[in-house]
């Protein structure tokens, strides 16, 4: 049977999208939401993938970004910042913009969410109550 399963995570960060004309330029934070859904063919034990599989998949990353600051290779200044206060930071190869976190944690996901079965892994990350971004891996694409 084909099935869609999900395991919802939360984090809170700080970011700052430095090149940004608004609001965003300015160091603020976050209560992330991020839901990891799974779509494929049920086992012989009726499961697509076990939940507990999903948050250990995307677990150690989660743990890295929960009360970090999100950084990007271009801020050089809040970087030298939170080095010299021994505060915590998670270094992105890009912006930190949901966009880029959903793509990341697919990312780590599907480095253990994958086999035969697994038709499509789905990541949505909500940065607020009102704004989310989704990337999609998919056996087909
Ligand atoms: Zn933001």
């Amino acid at each position: 049977m084909l099935c869609r399963v999900s395991k919802d995570l939360r984090w809170e960060m700080a970011h700052r999208l430095p090149y940004h004309d608004g609001l965003c330029k300015n160091l603020h934070g976050h209560s992330y939401h991020a839901t990891v859904e799974v779509y494929g063919e049920t086992d012989d034990g009726g499961m697509v993938i076990d939940f507990k599989d999903i948050a250990e998949a995307a677990g150690p990353l989660v743990k890295q970004l929960d009360h970090s600051c999100a950084i990007d290779p271009s801020d050089v200044e809040l970087k030298q910042f939170l080095t010299e206060r021994g505060m915590k930071m998670f270094e992105l190869e890009s912006y930190s913009t949901a966009e880029n976190i959903a793509g990341l944690l697919l990312e780590h996901v599907c480095l253990i969410v994958n086999g035969p079965r697994i038709h499509e892994v789905r990541v949505r990350v909500c940065e607020t109550c009102t704004s989310a971004a989704e990337v999609v891996w998919s056996r087909d694409a």
